[in-house]
């Protein structure tokens, strides 16, 4: 039995690339320490993965920016447009160029397009592809890192990203022909790297192929045949193995067992249940890697489940013939558990129920000792540990709180419901409100000043007390709202000035939830996010934004909209507990939303958005899976809303939207005003609204917040006369197209008063 890791986290246990990155970007420090740190990350993750007693090391897992692009750069598919800087700079200069844009010496060349690598928060660097697309050999970054785990006195497994993959993540840049038809050409290149790894000495290759685990067109599934039957026969030496993850292998099994390649890895955590028929279908020529941590959650692993996944592969096909994994690679995972010290942040109960990407190394260490004749003493003293706290989890009075899951358990499809239905609160809502044709707002945030942060980062250490901290962010709403209101806006909002983060304010406020100090996982490029742990039953101590908006509101004759973050994006953006179904932690959640959101109305808040942008992320890899997610995640929204009177008007807002193939489920989530960005894909996305007759009322928004740039009175009403020719101007509302918290106030303030005139132009026509 072999254990290997499929990849380990390369931004350093203190976030050093990150800090050496941006420090490179804005001239800091210079090419030579940046490679100094970056090679610091990849001999320290060799050295504790071999100490750990690894069998089979990961190299080239490191990455300056992102895998994708590495191999962008590696096959050179450098688009066009990079040429210029290709002959000017260092080979990794171009690279950042084309993760960032380069706009520097007279140039002013766009970054190439970055997108979720597929259900992560990880984004990466999506490959442009033209018709007649060359490669070759560019960058030799994979023989570099292989040549310096050597040196490091290991015998690293290459990672490489499958080359169907790598295809398949693509985008074809011009009309007239198909990604996949690049294969034969492609192929070349990947022999040629596999030769230069053989010659240096490299054993076993891991290509990784989550594809495999999603739906494939037949094109895929015999491209795939194609390509590893050309690879094996050149190289009948190397071992293949077959990376797939993140679901199961499903209608793709047969295909995927019969490619001849030498060793093939499932994920054991997301689809547990192929065991059996993969056990069942595998040749055997094959060897089988069982993905048996999770590599995407920071849950400690269940030993004695493990044992039992691993007895049973062993039994059937030996032990010579499986490998142990963690699922996918711990790319996803926080660094390293020993770092979270601060009891008072994270208490010492809870830590023991978790595992970060050291810890999960040594749970493989120890999986495979266990499974052998003769564990060792500290191995059966891990086994114990595990089962200790693997108990203490189950039973914990942090955990389970019988008055939440009492409620789940009463909760019905009548408590989803709102009083009437649409048309009737729409009047209703009418009459109470009063608005204008084409109403004004804005998304919830205003800008989020430096001195705004100063001010929260000297509360937090003391510099500040509370009471002179809650004046200051008063101070700063008042001068919003009074400005809100000066430029005519209609519908206004507090600023969220109080808010770091969308998730984290709730988190902090909601039971169930704990915090790291240090669980970065590497979000794109040198960000990190940290996401919250959901470990318990959810509930809402106390009300989170009433003290808020009701300030905001009894500063105003005007309507001010309370902000709530939804269900499904609180959900969607957590370390979720594995020990019940999402559904069930999202039902929770949102029954402590559906608390807030009374709340406020009792507070005399009669408009409330509950921003959902995580929605349409947070759908399965596989279409057969969708409608049961929808489901449950549209439901869980709903609970969220359906609390309030007729006369109350529910906003929900999502950004990133690509809504055709869901907007069924969209209109099902009966917000009575949704707001969307759209100021980027424009009418394609307004027609699916359009042709699908969407009811409700809808602010497309009218300008892009992600850049600077101020968009032009005449500019927003052209986009909104051509909505108004697709959906009724009284379903119409005007607004930005997400919140404006990245801004500065100066854009800010010139975007939105064209945006007041461009609403007023419009109305002068009705
Ligand atoms: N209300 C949030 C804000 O304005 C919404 C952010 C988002 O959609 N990502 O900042
Ligand atoms: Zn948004």
């Amino acid at each position: 039995m072999q254990t290997h890791i499929l990849g380990y986290p390369r931004i350093g246990s203190n976030r050093e690339l990150k800090k050496a990155c941006e420090n490179y970007w804005s001239g800091k420090i210079v090419l030579d320490e940046l490679l100094e740190v970056g090679k610091t990350i990849s001999q320290n993750n060799w050295k504790l993965q071999q100490e750990a007693g690894i069998d089979l090391i990961p190299c080239n897992d490191f990455s300056y920016y992102d895998q994708v692009l590495d191999m962008t750069l590696t096959v050179g598919a450098i688009p066009e447009r990079y040429q210029e800087i290709a002959f000017k700079k260092s080979e990794l200069d171009l690279y950042f160029a084309m993760a960032r844009g380069f706009q520097k010496d007279g140039l002013d060349i766009t970054a190439m397009e970055m997108t979720k690598w597929f259900d992560t928060n990880y984004h990466y660097i999506v490959p442009e592809f033209q018709k007649n697309q060359e490669f070759k050999l560019f960058s030799n970054k994979i023989i570099q890192e292989f040549i310096s785990a050597k040196q490091a006195g290991i015998n690293a497994k290459p990672v490489i990203i499958g080359l169907l993959t790598y295809l398949l993540l693509g985008k074809e840049k011009e009309e007239g022909f198909h990604k996949l038809d690049l294969a034969q050409n492609l192929v070349q290149v990947y022999i040629q790297i596999l030769k230069e790894l053989e010659n240096h000495g490299a054993e076993y290759i891991q290509f990784d192929e989550p594809f495999l685990a999603l739906d494939l067109n037949e094109k895929a599934k015999k491209t795939y045949q194609f390509i590893y039957t050309e690879i094996r026969k050149q190289f009948p030496n190397l071992k293949f193995i077959v990376a797939t993850y993140f679901d199961g292998l499903k209608d793709n099994l047969s295909m995927a067992t019969s490619l001849p390649i030498d060793v093939l890895h499932i994920d054991l955590v997301r689809s547990p249940e192929q065991l059996d028929e993969v056990l069942h279908t595998i040749p055997n020529t094959l060897s089988l890697s069982l993905g048996i941590v999770d590599g995407r959650n920071i849950w400690k692993n269940d030993f004695s489940q493990s044992l039992h996944f691993i007895k049973k592969a062993v039994e059937k096909i030996g032990s010579e013939r499986v490998f142990i994994a963690p699922s996918c690679s711990l790319l996803h995972s926080p660094f390293d558990l020993d770092s979270e010290k601060n009891e008072e942040i994270l208490s010492p109960e809870i830590k023991q129920w978790l595992a970060f990407a050291k810890q999960k190394v040594y749970e493989i260490v120890n999986l495979k000792k266990l499974a052998s004749e003769n564990p060792d003493y500290n191995a059966l003293q891990a086994l114990a540990e595990n089962k200790n706290a693997i108990e203490n989890r189950k039973t914990s009075t942090l955990i389970h709180n019988q008055d939440v899951k009492n409620r789940v358990d009463v909760t019905t499809e009548e408590d989803a419901k709102r009083n009437s239905p649409f048309n009737i609160r729409k009047e209703t809502q009418q009459e109470v409100l009063n608005l204008p044709l084409f109403p004004t707002t804005t998304i919830g945030s205003f800008p989020q000043t430096k001195e705004v942060r100063t001010w929260r980062a000297k509360f937090k250490k003391g510099e500040l007390n509370a009471e002179q901290y809650d004046n200051l962010l008063k101070q700063e709403t008042e001068r919003t709202i009074r400005w809100q209101e000066e430029i005519g806006i209609d519908v206004l909002v507090h600023g969220e000035f109080e808010r770091n983060d969308m998730v984290e304010y709730f988190g902090e406020q909601l039971a169930g939830f704990a915090f790291t100090q240090n669980g970065w996982v590497q979000s794109y490029g040198s960000r990190c996010v940290k996401p919250p742990v959901i470990f318990g039953d959810v509930h809402r101590p106390n009300p989170m934004t009433v003290y808020w908006s009701e300030y905001a509101q009894s500063l105003t004759q005007k309507w001010v909209k309370g902000m709530l973050t939804g269900p499904v994006t609180i959900l969607q953006w957590s370390f979720v507990r594995d020990d019940q179904p999402r559904s069930t932690t999202c039902k929770q959640i949102a029954l402590a939303i559906r608390d807030e959101v009374n709340d406020l109305e009792k507070a005399g808040i009669r408009i409330i958005q509950i921003d959902e942008p995580a929605i349409r992320e947070g759908l399965p890899l596989r279409k057969s899976d969708w409608q049961n997610y929808l489901k449950w995640a549209v439901e869980a929204f709903r609970i969220s809303a359906s609390g309030v009177e007729d006369a109350t008007q529910i906003h929900t807002h999502m950004c990133y939207s690509e809504f055709n193939d869901i907007i069924q489920n969209i209109a099902d989530m009966d917000a009575d005003v949704i707001t969307i960005e759209c100021s980027r894909s424009q009418m394609e996305l307004l027609n699916a609204f359009a042709d699908f007759k969407y009811p409700n009322e809808i602010g497309p928004g009218v300008y892009d917040i992600h850049s600077p740039r101020v968009p032009s009175k005449e500019e927003m009403v052209e986009l909104l006369k051509k909505v108004q020719a697709v959906i009724p101007a009284q379903q119409l509302w005007v607004n930005p197209d997400c919140g404006l918290k990245t801004r500065h106030w100066d854009e800010t303030e010139k975007a939105l008063i064209a945006m007041v005139e461009a609403s007023r132009e419009m109305s002068k026509e009705f």
